[in-house]
């Protein structure tokens, strides 16, 4: 099969945050320390070679890319300085770019300030769209759905999920279209009868199950070339925080939109504490605000090697996290005081209108890795990677 060789790999991958891997000399010390190399011989410095030569299509068909959890284990060894492992978070930060057809992507990665402004419109324009509909505001209760109707978050929420879940199916199956052709998997390997079935069953529960819910390679592999710290700082568990945090929240939002479809309970209904949807929610929500604190604070003290450089990018998710978690908790309190407060609804109006744009973004931003990985881990379950040197 031709190559084609595209010399603006390199200086482009410079501009997401691989500054040094030209000095690679392929010396294979990264993939000896490699904790996730497996049988893969040539995992990590295959992916730095195609970024040296130009090799882009086969840098964006690369699942390997996805298996690694930056422990930052081969940079610490690397003779010429060229931080593999900075390497293969930069090289993810271009591939989420690249899948993302509208360049939306690329802005928030590339040109910070721009990218920062887009985040704090976008919020501002959706707090003032539901304020412009608001109603009165009850001071003996908090009538929060009478002060911003609960059809319009709804229908709100409706169209952002219609355009997040096109705008990251079109990029998964770029993404799957790159790997599946560099792989020479077609759909007779995955749906074809029974066999093919049982291995994407089985591929499919890896990536899904064990390795994104269950974190096993970052928990297992990774964690054991990390420098020890406190059980609460693990940069697994903080990460599984983070992630089952959020997507607890997600899915407690369904659940109670759900309810409402279905009668069972209004959107806004008041429920005691133990009431599943809302115990979801509150778990899930101190699970978020636990993680993504940890993340911050280990950020802003280098607390690790994979912390040591963070991008605009990185800020921008926690800090959309951590204001969703925090303003979420927030409005949990004042539901609970006696009177209610004033600025309850003003914490309201803030937290939808977060929770909305950082739903919006994700596939936009360091978030949309939630479906990459999976998608990169299924294949790679599906066919691991030759152990060709
Ligand atoms: S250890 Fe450094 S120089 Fe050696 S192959 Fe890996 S990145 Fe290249
Ligand atoms: S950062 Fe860790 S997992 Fe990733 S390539 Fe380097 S050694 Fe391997």
């Amino acid at each position: 099969m031709a190559v084609t060789i595209d010399p603006a790999l390199l200086p482009e991958l410079q501009r997401y945050g691989a500054f040094d891997v030209a000095a690679c000399f392929n010396c294979g010390n990264c993939t000896a320390v490699c904790p996730l190399t497996d049988d893969d011989a040539t995992f990590p410095r295959r992916i730095i070679r195609y970024a040296q030569v130009g090799m882009k299509a086969e840098l964006l068909a690369s699942k390997e890319l996805w298996t690694c959890y930056y422990c930052g284990e081969c940079s610490e060894t690397c003779p010429r300085q060229a931080e593999p492992g900075e390497f293969m978070a930069a090289a993810r930060r271009y591939a989420i770019a690249s899948y993302d057809r509208t360049r939306l992507a690329r802005t928030m990665y590339l040109q910070p300030v721009i990218g920062t402004a887009i985040a704090v419109m976008l919020a501002a324009v959706f707090a003032m769209f539901m304020y412009a509909a608001h109603g009165p505001q009850d001071g003996s209760t908090l009538a929060l759905f009478q002060f911003i109707p609960s059809e319009l978050i709804h229908n709100l929420g409706l169209a952002v999920m219609i355009v997040v879940g096109l705008a990251g199916l079109a990029g998964i199956v770029t993404m799957g279209r790159h790997i599946a052709k560099s792989e020479g998997v077609g759909w007779g390997a995955v749906f074809g009868g029974r066999a093919a079935l049982g291995r994407s069953a089985r591929a499919l529960w890896i990536a899904l199950g064990i390795d994104s819910l269950g974190q096993r390679r970052y928990r297992k592999d990774c964690e054991s070339v990390q420098e020890p710290v406190a059980w609460y700082r693990r940069r697994w568990l903080l990460h599984a925080l983070t992630m089952w945090g959020f997507l607890g929240l997600f899915g407690a939002t369904i659940a109670d939109y759900g309810l409402d479809l279905l009668g069972v309970k209004a959107t806004g209904a008041p429920v005691p504490v133990w009431y599943p949807v809302r115990l979801l929610g509150t778990v899930t929500g101190a699970m978020l605000i636990f993680g993504t604190t940890m993340l911050i604070l280990n950020r802003l003290q280098k607390a690790n090697r994979s912390v040591r450089k963070s991008q605009s990018a990185d800020w921008t998710l926690l800090s959309l996290l951590w204001l969703t978690g925090v303003s979420g908790f927030a409005l949990e309190l004042a539901l609970y005081l006696p009177q209610a407060p004033a600025w309850g609804y003003w914490v309201f109006l803030f937290h939808v209108a977060v929770a909305m744009e950082l739903v919006l973004l994700a596939p936009f931003m360091k978030l949309a890795h939630v479906v990459y990985r999976p998608v990169a881990l299924f294949f790679y379950s599906l066919k691991p990677s030759p152990s060709a040197g």
